[in-house]
């Protein structure tokens, strides 16, 4: 007989924010709260947990119908359409931000919301962290991923553990392209870096464990903009780690986070800055709408049921990392419009900024005898979107 399969669904959408892009209003979280409740009632779903990190209401949710459910994206879209009318009856900003479309369609993906799944049988206890982060991109999890997965200065159960020591699968997706390519840590580790150093474009979607395939973690890849063809707002990532007994440490995959890196994010989803992980009272970015933040919650789950959570960066051992954080906040803040402190040009395509170049356009004039620049010298299908053609 199939053993039971447990799903965790993490499903989040920006649907409204009280005074700016600050926090959720607890009546939108209640109305979400309602319509989970209705679909655990009826069996459709096992558990859930509704929270905020920021701006972002976050669903939480355990089940036994599998990954890409229509019918638990259907709660999840329901809720988001319930919380969004709440939004506009109290005029909240951004009312019904990252609902893209008005019709359902069997799927949450695409039209706006990001998901972050797996499946599993359910390990005699079954620990779990889920990561939702505001004001910064998917790919924001590609260095913390690759550390906890594939750093033995990381995480030391890559050394010392049997059952980590064979290593983990990356899945790594291609955004632009919509395809994705495995990857084996650690003999192809230089190959997966190659890619993931590209945060914009490739994301670590899904890590599995070499030993027997099963499941790690799992991150949403959607990317609002993509979708769109225009700035919608940032895409607030989330995402699902297995933790201890045969997957690292709570710890190994918490230390990952130890170091506030860089990521694309903050004001207008339009510049880099650190990655700040936070107790939950203080995901509220202020500060030039940021530094990005990080909350971490942590759950055992158990017959389907998800027991806790745990505020996970609550704990005054990361009050260095937030401190550094705020250092390279300042220092990133002093580059005002410049980059790397704004993003490159590749990205800022989705903003408003081609309409104020396009101002421009018509003003500059031709330098005589000005050498023309030379063609690139390596153009490769993977690194150049230009070279692809009807793009
Ligand atoms: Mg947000």
């Amino acid at each position: 007989m199939e053993r039971v399969k447990t799903t965790v669904s993490v499903i989040k959408a920006d649907i409204g924010s009280v005074a700016g892009h600050v926090v959720v209003h607890p009546d939108t979280i209640a109305a979400a709260t309602r319509v989970l409740a209705e679909a655990k009632a009826k069996g459709v779903i096992a558990d859930f947990y509704v929270t905020n990190a920021g701006d972002d209401l976050e669903l939480i949710m355990t089940h036994r119908k599998g990954a890409d459910s229509p019918e638990v994206h259907e709660v999840a879209w329901t809720a988001f359409q319930e919380a969004a009318k709440v939004s506009r009856e109290l005029g909240l900003y951004a009312a019904g931000q990252d609902l893209l479309s008005e019709a359902f369609s069997g799927n949450v993906r695409g039209l706006g919301p990001s998901v972050a799944e797996m499946e599993f049988v359910e390990r005699p206890s079954e620990p779990i962290a889920v990561f939702m982060a505001d004001k910064t991109e998917p790919g924001a999890f590609n260095l913390p991923m690759f550390r906890v997965f594939a750093d033995p200065f990381n995480t030391a159960g890559l050394v010392i553990d049997p059952k980590l020591h064979t290593g983990f699968k990356f899945e790594v997706y291609d955004v632009f392209e919509g395809r994705s390519v495995v990857l084996n840590a650690p003999d192809e580790m230089y190959d997966i870096l190659a890619l993931i150093g590209t945060p914009a474009r490739f994301i670590v979607r899904r890590v599995y464990r070499r030993i027997d395939g099963e499941i790690a973690a799992a991150v949403s890849v959607e990317r609002l903009s993509l979708i769109a063809g225009r700035y919608v707002g940032k895409d607030d990532p989330v995402a699902v780690v297995r933790v201890q007994a045969g997957f690292p440490a709570m710890g190994e995959v918490l230390e990952a986070f130890a170091f506030p890196h860089l990521v694309a994010g903050w004001m207008r989803g339009s510049h880099h800055g650190p990655l700040m992980p936070v107790p939950q009272r203080y995901a509220k970015c202020t500060r030039f709408d940021g530094p990005p933040r990080l909350v971490g919650l942590g759950f055992q789950v158990k017959n389907s049921r998800l027991i806790g959570p745990v505020d996970l960066f609550d704990d005054p051992a990361f009050d260095e990392t937030r401190r550094t954080a705020q250092l390279v906040a300042d220092y990133m803040r002093r580059h005002g419009p410049f980059m790397p402190h704004r993003l490159g040009p590749e990205e800022m395509e989705y903003t408003t900024l081609p309409e104020v170049l396009e101002k421009l356009k018509e003003r500059f004039t031709k330098v005589e005898g000005a050498p023309r620049a030379a063609e690139p010298r390596i153009k490769t299908e993977l690194l150049s979107r230009e070279s692809k053609e009807g793009d």
